[in-house]
């Protein structure tokens, strides 16, 4: 049985000055076209797509210079962020009804950034993954030859897969365009045991078999940029907080390489050895992390998210299972005899069983729980497979 996934690939767009301008004025174009239909769908509360359609269509064709596709594109976009808005508002992620963060929420048109990204369809879109270029529709009209930048693979990727809608995104000073690509992955096999990965934020992920990936290298990285942040943020200039933002985007890019490198790490190895992979459901990051509010918290919860999207996009690709399973004691129970208690986690690294006796790696016994855990999930058939790639 044959799966189709989801992958997005990346290319850096190389346009002539000429281009880029022109790229810039239609992403303009496009988003002040949105602001419009925004206003548009909140004046008059019509939110679904043929209905906004209708009312903005001609108008937005004609006074923001965007041919038909773009301008159904710009609907598309607003409805998108509505709907994302009312599932965020439903799902209490901006606070209970009457609360400050809501009500400026519902206050107000959603708006767009002049530069936010667009949507381009085949017929705005052409790929000439050979050549390395694009051809694209824009204000200026349809520019050719439009040069970009990426690796073989994606490449080939690009060639071979690439299915409907591409993004135009324009990021520190450069563009880029992310494609979609539909890739048919084969069926998970039926492991013969599981690898348990535990994150954390001393080792980043250690594996059952006592295997610590650790992002020493990346945590050096931090502390350097920590002190850089720190100067940036005494000065509060507009100019100090457009490079800390940027010093933010590099610390990720690292932090995104290290995840690329660890996740291909623990997919390989359970390929190799058909063994599955077990990793702890993402709630488990609020057990490590206390301080909520902490930028900590933040850049970890989304470094441990991320590590978890590419070891599942990485494993279903190479038809690796991988089951998710719940983190509650994992660095508080014995994986040898099954003890719980607090004070078996005797310090950051040591696990010493207050029951049996047996000590061990913290990390590598909390990998070895999670490991226990999903066994035991498979078997009863209570798991959830990943179906879909970040
Ligand atoms: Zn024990």
């Amino acid at each position: 049985m044959v799966r189709v996934v989801k992958i997005v690939v990346r290319v850096k767009l190389e346009p002539s000055a000429y281009q880029a301008d022109a790229l810039a004025a239609t992403l303009r174009a496009c988003n002040r076209a949105a602001n419009h239909v925004s206003e548009v769908a909140f004046r008059t509360g019509e939110k679904r797509r043929n209905g906004l359609q209708s009312m903005v269509y001609r108008q937005v064709k004609e006074d923001f210079d965007l041919s038909a596709q773009p301008a159904v594109r710009v609907v598309k976009k607003v409805c998108d962020a509505y709907a994302t808005l009312k599932a965020n508002v439903r799902a209490g992620n901006l606070g209970l009804k009457g609360s400050k963060r809501r009500n400026k929420a519902e206050a107000k048109p959603i708006s767009f950034r002049e530069d936010a990204a667009q949507a381009f369809d085949d017929r705005c879109l052409s790929w000439q993954a050979a050549k390395r270029t694009v051809s694209i529709w824009t204000t200026a009209g349809r520019l050719k030859g439009i040069r970009f930048a990426c690796s073989e693979d994606a490449a080939k990727m690009i060639a071979d897969h690439r299915q409907g809608e591409s993004d135009l995104l324009f990021r520190d000073g450069a563009w880029y365009l992310f494609a979609t690509c539909d890739v048919s992955v084969p069926a998970p096999y039926e492991p013969t045991d599981w690898i348990g990965v535990d994150l954390g934020i001393v080792n980043i992920a250690t594996t059952s078999d006592g295997k610590v990936l650790s992002g020493r290298r990346l945590e050096r990285y931090r502390k350097r940029m920590r002190t850089n942040v720190a100067k940036l943020q005494a000065k509060r200039t507009k100019s100090a907080k457009r490079r800390l933002k940027a010093l933010r985007r590099r610390e990720q890019r690292f932090a995104t390489d290290t995840n690329h490198c660890i996740s291909k790490t623990i997919v390989k190895t359970a390929e190799r050895t058909s063994r599955g992979i077990a990793l702890e459901d993402l709630t488990g990051i609020r057990e490590r992390v206390k301080a909520k509010h902490d930028q900590r918290y933040r850049l970890h919860s989304w470094a441990f998210a991320q590590l978890g999207a590419f070891v599942e996009y990485k494993a279903q690709r190479a038809g690796v299972p991988v089951v998710r399973v719940n983190p509650a004691h994992t660095s508080r129970q014995c994986s040898a005899c099954w003890h719980t208690h607090k004070q078996n986690r005797v310090d950051q690294a040591t696990f010493a069983c207050r029951a049996c006796g047996m000590t061990m790696h913290a990390d590598v016994n909390g990998s070895r729980n999670i490991r226990h855990r999903a066994a035991d999930a498979w078997q009863r058939g209570k798991v959830n497979c990943p179906t879909s790639a970040p």
